[in-house]
Order: structure tokens, then C-alpha cells, then sequence
């Protein structure tokens, strides 16, 4: 194969062309893009990260992936690093959303842009673009499977739930509890469904960094406190780790055993929950295409770096306290024992085995 001028100028070595398709040398010095996720406690974000790499490396794109392990400090340490090395863009899954300011301001004198990545990037106008999902819609879904499964609407006596929120300082728990809120708020209004232990505003319900260690201690403070003797109905949890604490909590108290364990709701499809789901101990979960979101983030990126304008459907929801972030969003999949097999193993997220495995 002989290299094209182009291709000899790009890479600075005709020897590097050697057996390479020309078309890929070309591409392969589109320069690096650094990917800054959460955790990798939670499965999504890996699978959030091995899809951007793959999709950025097709068209060409280098790729520095971190994980900052829910550490603020520690993830801004990493895109200070990104930014001093002239990543060519950086997409950012933030832990605290409202602590990048100053860096992206760094990174805004370096010319980079910056994409937020599923979590809105507050109080900083150095944010281009927000590639999501359908945040609101995530906490109508589960609320709404709450309404179905206990039948609310029916009408009837009293049934009881208790709340949980996200981390407060992920601008998307607000959004998952407001949109769960605007479901169930006309059933507790009307007394056909009662918090018990009279924690329903999102400061008092919140979950530190997601944590399901701290979900779990919660309900079991519910549980020896003001739940004691009450039977309770349903849980709303908004992620599917925090599902299975508060899960952990419940049994140790005889649910599932002694007492029916109550309908609980999730997020993220993750294997451990979709297992319970299987089982019937966790009700619901809501699904999304981490394969999709990648291919949004990478999309806008490239469309960034060639000049292009990235494509948004939403232009009025992500308010950072700065400036309205157009947005991409996608549609979350309300996810339970009907249709779990059908959505997730026949739509490939999984494998049959990944699921009957213990
Ligand atoms: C994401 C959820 C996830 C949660 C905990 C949120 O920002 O949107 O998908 O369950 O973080 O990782």
C-alpha cells in the first residue's frame, strides 16, 4: 500500500502507512478526547465508557477514559490534566456538578470544548452541549409503575410509600424525584397514599454520591422508627443500587419472608437488579441505551470539532443557572418482569446467560 501525501503529512512517517488502509491513517491523528466518568462502582458508567471509546476510535478520534471514583476533587485533578496535555474536547460525567466551574473555565481558555455527559455541568456558561436522557420521564416512569402496581387509581383505602432520592448534587435526582413527584403528588394530596414517615421533600429523602450503603441505613432508621408495626406498600427508589440497600434493609426486617416485600422501583437495568426482577423482589427498573448516549456524545463531539453544529431536540429544560444547555435527549424504557427479556436480552444490552448466571 503506498501513503497518500496527506496521509505522510498527517502521521509525520511515511513508515507508520505500512499495511494501513489509507483511509485510516488519515484519520488516526484526529487527536485525543478526554472522558471523564463518575464511578465504576456502578455498571453503566463502564459500559457508558467502553461505548464512547469504541465510537470515537471509528472515526478516528484517540481516547483518554478516567474514572474519578466519586472523588470531586480527584476528577477535577484528572481534567486538569486533560487540559494541560490539549485534549481536542472533553466529555465530562460529573460527580458534583456544581464543582467544575473553575476548571472549565481553564478549559475554555485552552480552547476546548466541553460536552456534559448524561449529568448537567451548573453554574459554568463553558458548557457547549448535553447529551441525556429524558430525565423528568425517568421519575414519571417510576412513580407510574407504582400507580399500576398497587392500583391507585382505582381508588380504595390507604396505601403507603416511602421516598428516595438521588445525590443532591447531580442536577438529574432533582429531575428523576420531580418528575416521580408529579405522579404521585395527587394520590397523597388526596390521602389515598401516605408517606409514613413523613419524609417527602427532596433535602430529607436524597442519597449522598447514590450510595446504597446509605439507602439501606436510612431504611433501616424507617424501619425501627416510625414504619414499626405499619405495613408499607411501595418504595421509590431512583437507581437501581440504592434499590437493592434499601432491598437488604427490608429483608433483614422479615419482608419477603414474613410480610409481602413492597413494590420497588429502579434505574439503569443493572444485571444484579434485573436478577431480582426475575426473582419478583425488585419491581421495576427503567432502562437505558448507554450504547446510544456514547453515539450522541461522540456525534456532537465530532460535529464540534469539524466545524458542524451538534444536533439538539431540547433547548428549553437544562437551565445551569448560567445559560439553557441544548440538549440531546433520549427516551428511557420503563423495564419489569413483562418485558425485561424481551428489551434487554433481545435487544442485545445482555446475554440469556449473563442473566441466569449466579
Ligand atoms: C444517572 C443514572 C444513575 C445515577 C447513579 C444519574 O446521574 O442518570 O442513570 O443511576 O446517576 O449513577
Amino acid at each position: 500500500l503506498l501513503c497518500s501525501v496527506t496521509a505522510v503529512l498527517v502521521l509525520g512517517t511515511a513508515g507508520a502507512c505500512s499495511g494501513v488502509p489509507e483511509a485510516e491513517v488519515v484519520e488516526a491523528d484526529r487527536g485525543t478526547i478526554g472522558i471523564a466518568l463518575p464511578t465504576t462502582t456502578s455498571p453503566r458508567w463502564v459500559a457508558d465508557g467502553e461505548s464512547m471509546v469504541r465510537q470515537f476510535e471509528l472515526l478516528g478520534y484517540r481516547t483518554e477514559l478516567v474514572y474519578g471514583e466519586d472523588d470531586v476533587k480527584g476528577q477535577i485533578s484528572q481534567l486538569r490534566a486533560m487540559i494541560a496535555k490539549r485534549d481536542r474536547a472533553l466529555v465530562i460525567g460529573s460527580i458534583d456538578g456544581g464543582a467544575l466551574k473553575d476548571v472549565l473555565a481553564e478549559a475554555a481558555a485552552a480552547k476546548i470544548p466541553v460536552i456534559a455527559y448524561d449529568r448537567l455541568i451548573r453554574d459554568t456558561g463553558d458548557l457547549g452541549y448535553y447529551a441525556t436522557f429524558d430525565n423528568f420521564r425517568v421519575g414519571v416512569m417510576q412513580a407510574a409503575h407504582i400507580v399500576e402496581a398497587l392500583d391507585l387509581a382505582e381508588g380504595g383505602g390507604t396505601d403507603t410509600v416511602e421516598l428516595f432520592a438521588g445525590s443532591a448534587d447531580d442536577n438529574n435526582a432533582t429531575f428523576f424525584f420531580n418528575g416521580a413527584m408529579s405522579v404521585l403528588r395527587p394520590y397523597l394530596d388526596s390521602g389515598r397514599l401516605r408517606v409514613v414517615s413523613g419524609e417527602t421533600s427532596f433535602a430529607k429523602v436524597a442519597t449522598q454520591r447514590w450510595d446504597g450503603a446509605v439507602a439501606k441505613k436510612r431504611m433501616e432508621r424507617l424501619l425501627a422508627g416510625p414504619l414499626a408495626g405499619e405495613r408499607l406498600d411501595a418504595v421509590l427508589s431512583p437507581y437501581d443500587g440504592i434499590s437493592r440497600g434499601v432491598l437488604e434493609a427490608l429483608k433483614a426486617a422479615g419482608y419477603g419472608s414474613a410480610r409481602k416485600l413492597p413494590v420497588i422501583t429502579g434505574q439503569d437495568a443493572e444485571i444484579d437488579s434485573v436478577k431480582l426482577i426475575a426473582a419478583g423482589e425488585q419491581s421495576q427498573t427503567v432502562y437505558k441505551d448507554t450504547r446510544e448516549l456514547a453515539k450522541v456524545a461522540v456525534q456532537m463531539t465530532n460535529s464540534l470539532l469539524t466545524g458542524g453544529k451538534p444536533e439538539v431536540n431540547d433547548t428549553t429544560q437544562y437551565d445551569n443557572g448560567v445559560k439553557v444547555v441544548p440538549a440531546f435527549l433520549l427516551q428511557p424504557v420503563n423495564v419489569d418482569k413483562s418485558n425485561y427479556r424481551r428489551v434487554l436480552v433481545d435487544g442485545g444490552y445482555y446475554t440469556a446467560d449473563q442473566l441466569s448466571s449466579k
